[in-house]
């Protein structure tokens, strides 16, 4: 950040003179220093530099040089800062320059930007000297401020916007965005121990995620910028929340495209191996460090709410995990068979199942080969929950992936008894809402049956979407009722 940059030690002058292709200086924010010709004031010529390129300076951050070479006191505020070298009519001076990490962007990254959208790809930078991590000003082809970003020297999400706004946004910032993010979850009054604090750029906090499980809490960072600002995000929420421990599970995927190492380790405090939390009413154990995302799906804690309102009868709960719709809906339920194809999530929901007193028949099996499987031996149910992992993780596999989804709403609804209720959910971004409600309405067509909306819900209002931005709309949950 500009404002956190010192004046170094001046270089000798021999030094100076070597150093002339040094490494860039803009990108660090040094000190910069010229050798100008100060004979004809106002048309300085550069003779030699260190530091930053001339070229930069001269028509961007020096834009002073002409002036001052006319009054050499005025560079720098000191006559120190000048030394004159008689013989050659030469003036070295070492300007406390602060260079601000900058990035310029396309004519349409700067439309994409007006949108109102975060990221702006690689193929819209036109050109950056800043080093990856860092926050940078973004400028327009015009020289235009248009915003602050973190940028990425390696994915192919090259900046993400932290403001639209000339200001820079700074650590300040920061924190005020992560105590309103808090605030907000403060403010549902969620009947849980264990909710998502904040949502990435649904927070205006880009690739940062912290989930809290009781007195715990997760963060991730999924940036090279939001790499860098940990420490400081880390000491935030220890201000703010004062956790007994906080754990980094930065071993998403999406860090290797960054460049990042993944890894999972514990910043601050202790965590234990096993951290339990309610929900709804239901007590899981969980397994910060091993756990699928951070633990929990904490997403469908709404849904699952929602849907215990329909729940009855024979509940079959595929694509468990460790058990959140079984507990919930189970505990209304007469039978209730849970799949998984994990041994362990298979595991975690017996064990979740007996210290709630709720009883859950988990079997470990590959839904697409059961559902088959309870066709043919004429099974009925009166609730069933799809909540399979996502499966359009790009665009290349939309296909497949309509194909899937489709393939397991027709089982369902065949075995969904007349009456019954149907959750289904989808957590593929690349596969919106409209795509969703046509796949699942051509499921009904093949199953040869009328099904009514009971309702549309999506991911719970503890991970926001952000308008405009359809990559925060992921989890849509639809609870269908089979007429006949
Ligand atoms: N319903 C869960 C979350 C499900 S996440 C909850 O409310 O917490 C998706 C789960 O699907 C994962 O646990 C994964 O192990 C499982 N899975 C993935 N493919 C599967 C398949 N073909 N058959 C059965 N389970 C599968």
């Amino acid at each position: 950040m500009p404002s956190a940059f010192e004046r170094r030690v001046q270089p000798q002058r021999e030094n100076f003179v070597r150093e002339t292709e040094g490494d860039d200086a803009s990108a660090h924010g040094e000190d910069v220093g010229v050798i100008v010709l100060a004979r004809k004031a106002r048309r300085v010529e550069v003779v030699a530099e260190r530091g930053a390129d001339t070229g930069d300076l001269v028509r961007g951050d020096l834009f002073a040089l002409p002036r001052t070479a006319e009054h050499d006191a005025a560079i720098g505020g000191t006559r120190g800062h000048c030394a004159a070298d008689r013989e050659a009519d030469r003036r070295l001076y070492y300007v406390g320059l602060v260079m601000t990490p900058t990035v310029v962007i396309s004519a349409r990254g700067e439309d994409r930007v007006q949108s109102g959208h975060p990221w702006i790809y690689r193929a819209d930078v036109a050109s950056a000297r800043a080093s990856g991590g860092e926050i940078v000003e973004v400028r327009t082809p015009r020289g235009r401020v248009a915003g602050w970003a973190l940028y990425s020297d390696r994915s192919q999400i090259a900046l993400r916007m932290l403001s639209q706004r000339e200001a820079p946004t700074g650590e300040a910032a920061i924190r005020a965005r992560i105590a309103s993010a808090i605030a907000f979850r403060e403010s549902l009054k969620i009947d849980a121990t264990a909710y998502r604090l904040v949502h990435g750029e649904a927070d205006l906090l880009p690739s940062l995620i912290v989930d809290r499980y009781g007195d715990h809490l997760v963060v991730q960072a999924l940036s090279q910028g939001m790499d860098r600002l940990l420490p400081f995000i880390v000491s935030t929420l220890n201000d703010l929340l004062h956790p007994k421990g906080i754990l980094a599970r930065n071993d998403p995927r999406a860090r290797v495209l960054e460049g990042l190492e993944q890894r999972v380790e514990v910043l601050s405090g202790d965590v234990p191996e096993s951290v339990t939390v309610t929900e709804s009413g239901i007590e899981y154990d969980v397994d910060l460090r091993r756990g699928q995302k951070t633990g929990l799906f904490l997403d469908q804690r709404e849904n699952r709410s929602a849907a215990a309102q329909y729940a009855r009868g024979r509940l079959l709960d595929c694509f468990s995990y460790n058990g959140g719709f079984a507990l919930v809906l189970g505990r209304l339920c007469r039978e209730t068979i849970a799949f998984d194809v994990s041994e362990d999530a298979v595991a975690r929901v017996r064990q979740n199942a007996q210290r709630n007193g709720v009883a859950v028949d988990a079997r470990v099996g590959n839904v697409f080969d059961e559902l088959r499987g309870l066709e043919r031996t004429r099974e009925r149910f009166d609730t069933i929950v799809l909540d399979p992992p996502a499966f359009a993780k790009n665009k290349a596999a939309i296909t497949n992936a309509r194909a899937g989804y489709k393939e397991i709403n027709l089982r369902a609804l065949k075995l969904l008894s007349p009456g019954g209720t149907l959750v289904t959910c989808s957590c593929s971004y690349h596969i919106n809402e409209a795509a969703f409600a046509e796949l699942v309405y051509e499921a009904s067509v093949d199953a040869n049956t009328p099904v009514t909306v009971v309702e549309k819900r999506m991911q719970g209002r503890d991970h926001p979407v952000l308008l405009g931005v359809p990559e925060t709309y992921y989890l849509k949950c639809f609870i269908l009722r089979k007429l006949a």
